[in-house]
């Protein structure tokens, strides 16, 4: 069945995510993972694989829907919302759009974060008068209730897609509803006369800050429960802590991704920014709560190698390609070689960028490694706490793809060449 939209189709789609009708399975795939990892791991029993195959015991006592988290969750939701209206931001231009125009942005998200977190720490660690284990309490709920909030955003979305006059999103234009429902069919829909960008909110407030106050909530649990805080849940709430700031920090970097630029505001990014990323990435604290472990010195320097050596990579090759992006003549990159292409622009062949052609992505992908293994490395053989770093491999695999797929739009036969001479998509040698 095709909608209106398919009478007008643009050109032939490139359909993602297997094919038209794909996302229509994943919208229920997905939530129902989210559930998963709770049944696959708490505190009753741990989904084990080695050396001995255990299933988790099904545990009929966990509540998975409360008023208390869906009203604490609309809150959340609509005080971030106001905060970042009232308060003051700084204002950067968004992209070039394809209709010639430029959209403003406000900018707020780490004096939010600040703010938020801060008063998170004083009065519940310090003054006591929050019981941030709450968190813990109601976690299943509260999974609920951003689910359920991010699917009637997505269904507010679709619907007001089809107001006359928007800028649509060549992805999610396609006419198959549960693909468009998916992608998103709006570029950058806004509220309150065009003051209030819905995507880039959601894509960084209350998903992100939200994900570091469930990390510090689980630590307040483990505190109330067991009397201490371990070595491994604090290095996993800072190493994740980090990577949170870095990018609220850095939020301006954000208005030229591709989820801004190119991809519409659908369930794909609503339910990614609002359930799945606060409710899976916390999956390795969450463990640690029911099974606390402290690491041996040993233990400690590994992580932090293993995390150095990721980051190492990880900025190397990014900054690699911003410096050599924004000034090729740049002391610190004018030695690479590089491949002049039709387009004008030049591809780095040496360097970071000649090992191979996303080797940014396995830096990311080491860096996850490490924020999981002060939860797994104890223990081995559960699954749940190393769920991020299985999951971010699957999402960088299918990102190089998708990248890999523009960029031989974009570059063409040269992208050919590129390939030649840079033969390795992420780990050299491997793969
Ligand atoms: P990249 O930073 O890898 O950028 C890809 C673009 O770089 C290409 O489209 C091309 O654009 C340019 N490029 C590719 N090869 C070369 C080369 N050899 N020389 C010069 N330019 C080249 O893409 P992403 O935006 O996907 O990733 C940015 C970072 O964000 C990564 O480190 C990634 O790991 C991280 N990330 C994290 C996620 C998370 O959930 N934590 C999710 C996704 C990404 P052009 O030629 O037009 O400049």
């Amino acid at each position: 069945m095709m909608n209106k939209a398919a009478k007008n189709p643009q050109k032939e789609h490139h359909f993602e995510f297997f094919g038209p009708h794909g996302p229509a399975l994943l919208a229920f795939v997905l939530p129902a993972v989210c559930y998963a990892l709770i049944l696959g791991c708490n505190k009753n029993s741990c989904l084990q694989l080695w050396p001995d195959f255990k299933l988790p015991k099904i545990n009929n006592n966990i509540q998975y829907y409360s008023q208390d988290a869906l009203i604490t969750y609309l809150a959340w939701f609509f005080g971030l919302a106001l905060l970042h209206v009232v308060l003051p931001g700084q204002r950067a231009d968004g992209v070039l759009l394809p209709d010639g125009k430029r959209l403003i942005y406000k900018l707020n998200a780490f004096r939010l974060f600040v703010l938020v977190y801060g008063a998170a720490l004083y009065f519940g660690f310090y003054t006591r008068q929050l019981d941030l284990g709450w968190l813990y309490d109601q976690f299943a709920p509260l999974l609920t209730a951003a689910i359920i909030f991010s699917t009637a955003l997505s269904l507010y979305l679709y619907n007001s897609s089809f107001w006359k006059g928007l800028l649509l999103s060549s992805h999610g234009n396609t006419g198959y509803p549960a693909y468009d429902f998916w992608m998103g069919r709006e570029l950058n829909p806004r509220l309150l006369g065009g003051r209030f960008d819905l995507k880039e909110f959601c894509e960084l407030y209350p998903g992100m800050i939200g994900w570091a106050l469930i990390n510090l909530g689980m630590a307040h649990k483990q505190l109330a429960v067991h009397g201490s805080i371990s070595n491994s849940m604090l290095l996993v709430n800072a190493f994740q802590l980090y990577y949170i700031v870095d990018a609220l920090w850095c939020e301006s970097a954000i208005l030229t991704t591709m989820d801004i630029t190119t991809d519409g505001f659908g369930f794909m990014l609503a339910f990614g920014d609002l359930a799945w990323v606060p409710f899976t990435f916390t999956s390795a604290a969450r463990y640690l709560v029911d099974h606390p472990q402290n690491l041996s010195t040993a233990g400690v320097v590994l992580v932090l190698a293993v995390k150095a050596l990721g980051y190492y990579i990880f900025r190397g090759a990014n900054s690699q390609k911003d410096m050599f992006r924004s000034n090729p003549n740049d002391p610190r990159v004018a030695h690479l070689r590089t491949l002049k292409t039709e387009r004008g622009t030049s591809l780095i062949v040496s360097g970071w960028w000649g090992t191979a052609r996303h080797i940014n992505y396995f830096g990311d992908w080491i860096m996850g490694v490490a924020w999981c293994m002060p939860a797994g490395l104890a223990g081995l053989s559960a699954v749940v706490p190393y769920f991020y770093c299985i999951y971010f491999a699957s999402l960088l695999i299918h990102r190089e793809r998708r990248d890999e797929y523009a960029c031989r739009l974009k570059y063409g036969k040269d992208w050919d060449k590129y390939c030649a001479l840079v033969r390795y998509r992420i780990v050299p040698y491997i793969y």
